[in-house]
């Protein structure tokens, strides 16, 4: 056998590898070139075999041109595969160089028939072929990958394996190592074609690696997005439930600014509110840490003068500024220089815009499209919030309005009311008010003012008209009093009795009872109110003004008839005229006192008497007095003494009145004295105040008189004396003086008449 044996086999097999790895790049990369060249790789091992053919038998025509032809038709189809893997290519030089390198291959082939002896020619073009396709795929425009490089190398180094024919064969001691080389760079070759196999395949798997990274990343995206998304619509969730379960307005501000910070991330927050064109921050976060809460209070901005506001109102979408240095509308204020971004959103209520919430950070391009869309959403939820705190705040306003005035006409009512009771309690009569009850006869409300105790004695609760009432409502003829009473109310409004009523003591007064009807707005007797009033008084004065008219028509009359009986006896005895001018002057003087006596007691009553005050000495002030009245005593022989302090007591008295008030003291006790009787005059300072006594041993006076005898007219003896006017007069002027009159008296032994004074201070 032939030594070149061997080395055929070799590059026989290097073929079949290279074949078998052209087969794998077609399956990894099935495309029109590579199953071109997959194709003229095919054709190599049978090449091969012919000429291992020709080494171990012997070389015939039939196997040398079957090899050229088998090699021919590798060239073409190498080159048509090139053609393929370039394709329209700009770079028309490489095609037309393939086209020239294949023609010359086939022109090649041809002329290396058999007939034709082997020469330089064919080779180089053989070998020129292959290096211009490799040179051609290391040059042909991108994508190159390795692998196009490894085979484009590996043409390159076929062409010159080509090339080794003409140079080397020809020399007897080459050829077999001819072989052997061609054969290693068969296996080179291979290996190349194994590495860009390889490279290929290993590309293939980055490349699915890469995808299902890249699916696994789009999975992960989606999966973030949608957890993103999940977040959000949760925090939304809970903020628009926080933001509603608070109706206070400062307190939904405070949870907005709160909640933002959870889904958007930010340094510093503001809620700006629009009012009549004018922005006003009403809320932030992030400012006071700054000090900057003064300067927010302070700041306004008209609506009108910043477009970016503007726009936002127009288009009701978020406005983001990722760089404010950047932004022509950014108004520069000094102090909040530290803001390099900004996201707006308005606040919308029923598509209009009340306000905007606004986000600061002080990195430039923080904010997303995706953190302006959640500020959206948030911002709408702000929106409902804000409404429901405005409506919550209008009827917290009208409640507390309501609420005021309410409290104020309740002020009113039961100022009112105390007014009322304190005026009917400071009343003297009884009042019993009565709202009637639904059920006939019955009564819902009763009041009773406190006057109604003082007269009755009885407590609210112990009242009872029955039990009060006697005489014409004597509880026998109640029944048919209170029914005439109801239907006078009813029919005129009022009812007026007078009836004798008993006190819780047993004591009894006379009472006029004043029932007026209580009338509803719509007109109809809701109750009655009665009033009960302590006559007896009235009655009583009633009384003694007629006794005393009669007394005094009766005094009158006395004094009148003498008159008139003396002047009939001067008609009839002109001789005793001075008898009867004396008896005429007398009585004239006791009408002339009658008069003044009458006149001042009306004086008293009606308080128009007026006191001439002045200082005097007590002791010599009575002194003087008694020597006055001391010759009558003497006349009917009383003893008149007087018994006064050594130390002088002054007193600042009307001394005209008070003398008026002795003489009538005296003369009385002198009068009611029987001859050899005695009259004290005794004075002393007792209790602060200054007594004057005047004692007398005289008749006294009946026990059934004494709390009578300083009423006017009165007389404890009807024969002598004066009108029974004198002490009424003295009392009169006691009480005027701020003192007193009393008097004790034990009948047959005698009166003490004391005057009481107070001292000058
Ligand atoms: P008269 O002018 O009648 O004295 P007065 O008002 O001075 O009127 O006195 C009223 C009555 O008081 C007298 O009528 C008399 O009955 C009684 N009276 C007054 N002073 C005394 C006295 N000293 N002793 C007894 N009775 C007296």
């Amino acid at each position: 056998m032939s030594p070149l044996a061997p080395a055929t086999v070799a590059v026989l097999c290097a073929s079949l590898v290279l074949m078998w790895v052209y087969a794998s790049l077609y399956r990894v990369e099935p495309t029109r070139a590579m199953r071109l060249w997959t194709a003229a790789w095919a054709a190599l091992p049978l090449r091969y075999a012919m000429v291992l053919l020709a080494v171990v038998f012997a070389p015939s025509a039939l196997l040398t041109i079957t090899e050229h032809l088998l090699n021919l038709l590798m060239g073409l189809l190498l080159l048509w595969g090139t053609y393929a893997y370039i394709g329209k290519n700009p770079a028309r030089v490489w095609l037309a160089l393939f086209a020239l390198g294949a023609v010359w291959a086939v022109v090649g082939t041809l002329v290396q028939m058999p007939f034709l002896p082997a020469n330089l020619p064919v080779f180089l073009l053989l070998g020129t072929t292959r290096i211009v396709t490799g040179v051609a795929m290391l040059r042909a425009p991108p994508p190159r990958t390795t692998s196009s490089r490894v085979v484009g190398w590996v043409f390159i180094l076929f062409g010159l394996h080509q090339m080794d024919y003409p140079f080397l064969r020809p020399v007897e001691w080459f050829a077999p190592w001819g072989y052997a080389f061609a054969a290693m760079l068969e296996v080179v070759i291979a290996v190349g074609i194994l590495l860009a196999y390889f490279q290929q395949l290993h590309l293939r798997l980055i490349e699915n690696e890469r995808r299902l990274a890249e699916d696994v990343a789009e999975r992960q995206r989606a999966e973030k997005a949608e957890h993103e998304q999940r977040v959000l619509a949760e925090a939304l969730r809970d903020t628009a439930a926080a933001l509603n379960s608070a109706l206070d307005r400062q307190e939904v501000l405070r949870r907005i600014l709160e909640h933002i910070a959870r889904l958007v991330p930010h340094d510093a927050a503001t809620i700006t509110m629009t009012d009549a064109g004018v922005m006003r921050v009403v809320g932030s976060r992030g400012y006071a840490e700054r000090g900057l809460e003064p300067l927010l209070d302070s700041l306004a901005f008209r609506l009108d003068d910043s477009p970016k506001f503007n726009r936002m109102v127009e288009t009701g979408q978020p406005v983001i500024v990722n760089d404010v240095k950047q932004d022509r509308d950014w108004i520069d204020i000094p102090e909040t220089r530290w803001i390099a971004a900004y996201l707006g959103a308005p606040i919308r209520v029923d598509g209009e815009t009340i306000g905007f919430i606004n986000l600061d950070s002080e990195m430039a391009g923080v904010f997303r499209e995706q953190h302006a869309q959640t500020l959206r959403a948030f911002a709408d939820q702000a929106g409902i919030a804000l409404r429901n705190a405005r409506l919550y705040d209008a009827l917290r306003r009208q409640a507390a309005e309501l609420e005021q005035r309410v409290s104020s006409r309740t002020a009113e009512l039961e100022r009112e009311r105390a007014q009322l009771r304190a005026i009917l309690d400071a009343m003297n009569e009884g009042v019993i008010g009565m709202i009637f009850g639904s059920e006939p006869d019955s009564i819902a409300y009763r009041y009773t003012n406190s006057a109604l105790q003082r007269l009755t004695g009885y407590a609210p609760d112990e009242w009872d008209p029955k039990t009060i009432f006697i005489g014409n409502l004597s509880p026998d003829t109640f029944a048919a009093s209170w029914n005439e009473m109801i239907r006078s109310v009813h029919a005129s409004g009022t009812w007026t009795t007078e009836t004798r009523a008993r006190r819780k003591d047993g004591s009894e007064f006379d009472a006029r009872l004043t029932v007026t009807r209580i009338t509803s707005r719509d007109g109809h007797a809701e109750g009655v109110v009665s009033i009960i009033r302590d006559i007896s008084q009235e009655k009583a004065l009633a009384e003694q003004k007629a006794n005393f008219v009669t007394r005094a028509s009766h005094e009158l009359r006395t004094p009148i008839a003498n008159l008139k009986t003396r002047l009939y006896l001067l008609r009839k005895r002109p001789d005793e005229i001075d008898s009867h001018l004396r008896i005429l002057d007398d009585v004239s003087d006791r009408l002339k006192h009658l008069v003044e006596d009458l006149l001042d007691l009306s004086r008293f009553e009606r308080g128009t008497i007026q006191l001439k005050r002045r200082r005097v000495n007590l002791q010599e002030f009575v002194a003087a007095l008694v020597e006055l009245q001391q010759p009558e005593a003497e006349l009917k022989q009383i003893h008149l003494s007087c018994h006064l302090p050594n130390l002088p007591i002054v007193l600042e008295i009307d001394p005209d009145r008070i003398h008026q008030v002795l003489t009538n003291l005296i003369t009385n006790a002198i009068h009611y004295t029987p001859s050899g009787g005695s009259i004290r005059i005794e004075a002393e300072a007792e209790d602060g105040m200054v007594q004057i006594q005047v004692k007398d041993t005289g008749v006294g006076i009946l026990p059934e008189h004494l709390p009578h005898i300083f009423e006017p007219f009165y007389r404890a003896m009807p024969e002598g004396g004066g009108m029974g006017l004198g002490l009424s007069i003295a009392r009169e002027i006691a009480q005027l003086h701020d003192g007193d009159l009393t008097v004790t008296s034990e009948p047959g032994r005698g009166s003490c008449f004391s005057l009481r004074l107070p001292p000058s201070i």
